[in-house]
């Protein structure tokens, strides 16, 4: 039987057909005025995507550039800050901010978990330069509050960052009503491109720190960048391709709402937020247990396999039989969680050949006492009343 090949990985994520021919149509200069026009309406078109008055910047790099610039660009060694960590990307953070001679308080949830405000409060000190932290920890996807953290932070000399890589295009942030600083996202999750391109967004407050902090930057130098970007230039050359492909792609979201990126946002992350609790109820239908019940991310869905089993081998068996791709749990959490993803480019019958599928491993594979339908008809009942609204 023919197979398709299906990316559920929560990064990279399925590409947009439209975005790949329109890099591979992108055989332009970058100091053109053809390509100054295009750098400007996706960065005008980015603004809104990210829905913030802040600069956006786009920079060259898978997303870990922009949080390595959001660290250079915004401290000096020495400087005191918080991380929030509950995965493996809030680790990275502690790793780069000491790369970078900061000197972190950490505050850890465990995996799985996300943080309680009290205890953020509690840790929080007025010598903190920045608080660092994940919207959606796509490692154990969970959601963590970034309006309740922006609420401690607001008014303090204090900078929020927040690696926003798999939360922009699965929740809504009001970026300059809340005072997020930075905000990260990357070309390979939400906006249905390959991987390369950074995106992030930079409040006045994050200009002015700027200016005062001392470690070393160069090929990330946010100041650089934000100079060059007013004439529709980048500092270094561009990835003139993946700029044309977001365009496309941002064309396409905007698309999906008669043109209008702002309601198209919505609509992603709607779609994105229907189709994780879909696959939540529909998981839960077959027996595997939510490894984040309490603050779900809509990015990502990690499930546990029943005790006993390796979630390796449903992998491993959903790619053998079906060619479906999903990400086994990372670090400790290996062999015993496996992840699937809604962001970007997914629609609820994408969902539904998932759980199909999964329903398949479950009965015929592990041997669980499920039965055919039982999944899909839980994500159907999930759709339904969605739809009804
Ligand atoms: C994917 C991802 C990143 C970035 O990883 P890169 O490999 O550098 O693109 C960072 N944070 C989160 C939460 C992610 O999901």
């Amino acid at each position: 039987m023919i197979r398709k090949t299906r990316l559920f990985t929560p990064g990279p994520t399925p590409l947009l057909p439209a975005a790949q021919f329109a890099m591979a149509a992108a055989d332009m200069h970058h100091r053109t005025p053809e390509f100054r026009a295009l750098f400007q309406k996706v960065l005008a078109q980015l603004k809104v995507f990210v829905d913030t008055q802040n600069d956006v910047l786009l920079l060259a790099s898978s997303g870990t550039g922009a949080m390595e610039a959001s660290v250079s660009n915004l401290t000096s060694p020495g400087d005191k800050v918080l991380v929030l960590t509950a995965g493996k990307f809030g680790e990275r953070w502690v790793d780069l901010v000491k790369a970078y001679g900061c000197v972190p308080d950490v505050l850890e949830a465990p995996y799985g978990k996300t943080f309680k405000l009290e205890d953020i409060k509690a840790a929080l000190k007025p010598e903190h330069r920045a608080v660092y932290m994940q919207a959606s920890e796509t490692s154990t996807t969970v959601s963590h509050d970034v309006e309740g953290v922006a609420k401690l932070v607001k008014g303090t000399d204090t900078l929020l960052i927040v690696d926003g890589i798999t939360g922009l295009g699965t929740q809504t942030f009001d970026v300059d009503g809340w005072g997020i600083d930075v905000l990260i996202g990357g070309s390979q999750k939400a906006v249905m491109m390959p991987p390369g391109l950074a995106y992030l967004s930079v409040s006045e407050k994050a200009w002015k720190a700027m200016d005062s902090s001392k470690n070393p930057r160069y090929y990330f130098d946010l100041r650089k960048e934000r100079k060059n970007a007013v004439k529709g230039e980048s500092a270094y050359t561009p990835a003139v391709s993946l700029v044309a492909g977001l365009g496309a792609a941002l064309d396409y979201i905007a698309g999906q709402a008669g043109g209008d990126l702002e309601k198209g946002r919505i609509a992603l992350i709607n779609n994105a937020q229907v189709n994780a609790k879909a696959t939540r109820e529909g998981l839960k239908a077959l027996g595997f247990t939510l490894f984040a019940p309490d603050s779900p991310s809509a990015a990502a869905t990690a499930v546990a396999v029943p005790e006993g089993m390796d979630s390796g081998a449903v992998v491993k068996a959903l790619k053998e039989k079906f060619k479906l791709v999903t990400a086994n749990g990372q670090g400790t959490m290996q062999g015993k969680i496996f992840r699937v993803a809604h962001l970007g480019f997914f629609d609820y019958l994408d969902t539904v050949a998932f759980l199909g599928a999964a329903e398949h491993i479950a009965k015929d594979t592990l041997g669980l006492p499920v039965e055919y339908g039982q999944a899909v008809a839980a994500a159907q009942r999930v759709y339904a009343e969605a739809v009804k609204q």
